[in-house]
């Protein structure tokens, strides 16, 4: 990362004299290694499950082939990697779809109720192995205007990675209600794995991840929360994160009051 400033000098001739012209390029230089970092991160994510689905295959090819024990493990292994690819690519096509999406998109009304019944269901088919205490408190009234695709990406990251970074038979609680100030809320809370505050303000950065080894292990690119804060600024809203090591986590945002909509298709059903 670029800290300090840089600044380009250039001589030209100007009315038979010479002139210095000085350009800050601190911002050009900052985003070119941004843009560097991300091709590289990009690379490296796509090059690791590579190389294990090769190692596999070249197992395979060789003259001593691995007893057919191995075969099953070699099938699973190769998979898992190929799934992990797959959802590194999906989240970086739903990254660069949000960047370049239009202001328009995101006018919509959006059926929040039905849209974290379904969020409901996925998690608990993720929760199958974690045994989670898993409850969802959701205000059926509440419905607000935005892109719902994005939405729903932006809710779903943070129920899973509440399960994924809690140990087994933890709880996990999301809700989306009014808070204190009538504004609607969504949160995340687990009692899991929590976080140190050292990290905290990294966790939105694309491929960030606080401990990369166990992240992968739930199939996990960093990407998640990189793809939320997006979204969520992309809907004028901020994600506030509290966090205490070894007791838990709370990932929340809350939508301005005139966020939100009054559904036109059905009379019968109005928000305040
Ligand atoms: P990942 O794909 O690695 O889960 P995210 O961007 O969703 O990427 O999250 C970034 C990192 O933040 C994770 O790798 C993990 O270390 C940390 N994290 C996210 N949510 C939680 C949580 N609920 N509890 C503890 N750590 C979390």
């Amino acid at each position: 990362h670029v800290s300090e400033q840089i600044l380009e000098f250039r001589v030209m001739p100007y009315a038979e004299q010479l002139m210095m012209v000085v350009r800050d390029i601190t911002r050009l230089k900052q985003l070119e290694q941004m843009r560097k970092d991300f091709v590289a991160n990009v690379s490296h994510e796509l090059r690791t499950p590579l190389t294990v689905i090769t190692g596999y295959l070249e197992m395979l090819d060789s003259d001593n082939l691995p007893p057919p024990s191995m075969w099953n493990k070699a099938h699973f292994t190769m998979i898992e990697q190929c799934k992990r690819m797959d959802s590194l690519v999906n989240q970086l096509l739903s990254l660069s779809r949000i960047e370049s999406a239009r202001k328009q998109d995101k006018d919509k009304p959006v059926d929040v109720p039905a849209m974290l019944s379904l969020i409901e269901t996925e998690a608990k088919s993720l929760n199958q192995d974690k045994h989670h205490q898993l409850t969802f408190n959701v205000d059926k009234s509440l419905d607000i205007v935005g892109a719902a695709d994005e939405l729903r990406s932006a809710f779903s990251n943070l129920v899973f990675n509440a399960i994924h970074y809690t140990k087994s038979n933890g709880h996990v609680e999301v809700n989306w209600q009014y808070d204190k100030d009538g504004k609607p809320r969504f949160s995340v809370i687990d009692n899991g794995d929590g976080i140190a505050p050292e990290h905290i303000h990294r966790l939105t950065e694309r491929f960030y991840r606080v401990d990369k080894a166990r992240s992968r292990k739930t199939g996990g690119s960093g990407l998640g929360l990189a793809i939320t804060k997006h979204v969520l600024t992309r809907h004028d809203s901020t994600l506030e994160i509290s966090s205490t090591l070894g007791e838990g986590s709370c990932f929340s945002f809350a939508f301005s009051k005139n966020k939100l909509a009054f559904m036109t298709t059905n009379e019968s059903h109005k928000t305040v």
